[in-house]
């Protein structure tokens, strides 16, 4: 179960990103757009929120499964999944939780943005992996630099974690190291082909 406005801290720093060459995108710095997008306890909105073994070793995923009917037009189906073997707990889970949030926040309006062709992977809001992962990393950050503890860029985990030294002002291009550093096509997680897909495309 998670809950709809888990007790992140609220003193959230605003993080500037302005180093990366592939971002192309506004970012998003606050977590509630992410939170949004699990609607509320019992809406049927299309997101469903499960553990699952995920053999990648990502700590989350929130997964495309396709679309449905809802009004006039049509809403994403999404899964999000947390690692059943994900260690995180707290503010980190809680950091997961809104990354996730912010991946179906984007294929909500992917699939919202679908023009009247009908053409969902034509649709504007069908955005990269890459930009869509700016954004939710961007999300982390946010939620990670409101925290007190400690924190630091970790690229086995795909991860950015702030040292407990580092100050409010270092924290932005801790960020923006660690965004570009997991993006940069070298993390399995992330390989480059990955990157260039759309949203609806890659299904996750
Ligand atoms: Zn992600």
């Amino acid at each position: 179960m998670i809950p709809r406005h888990p007790a992140f801290c609220p003193f959230i720093s605003p993080i500037h990103f302005d180093s990366s060459p592939s971002s192309v995108l506004p970012l998003y710095f606050s977590y509630p757009r992410g939170l949004d997008a699990y609607g509320r306890p019992g809406e049927a909105n299309g997101v469903t929120v499960g553990f699952r073994a995920l053999s990648d070793g990502a700590a989350a995923s929130a997964g495309f499964t396709g679309v449905s009917p809802s009004g006039d037009g049509y809403r994403a189906d999404v899964f999000v999944a947390i690692n059943s073997q994900n260690t995180s707990v707290g503010n980190q889970l809680a950091a997961d939780i809104a990354h996730e949030g912010s991946h179906t926040a984007d294929k909500q309006e992917a699939v919202a943005k679908t023009g009247p062709d009908g053409d969902f992977m034509r649709s504007p809001g069908n955005i990269t992996v890459r930009e869509s992962e700016q954004r939710a990393y961007s999300v982390t950050a946010s939620v990670l630099a409101g925290l007190p503890g400690s924190a630091k860029y970790e690229p086995s985990r795909g991860a950015i974690i702030y040292d407990p030294r580092a100050l409010p002002a270092q924290r932005n291009g801790i960020a923006t190291q660690g965004i570009n550093n997991v993006l940069s096509g070298t993390n399995p997680l992330y390989p480059l082909e990955k990157l260039r897909k759309q949203i609806l495309e890659a299904g996750q």
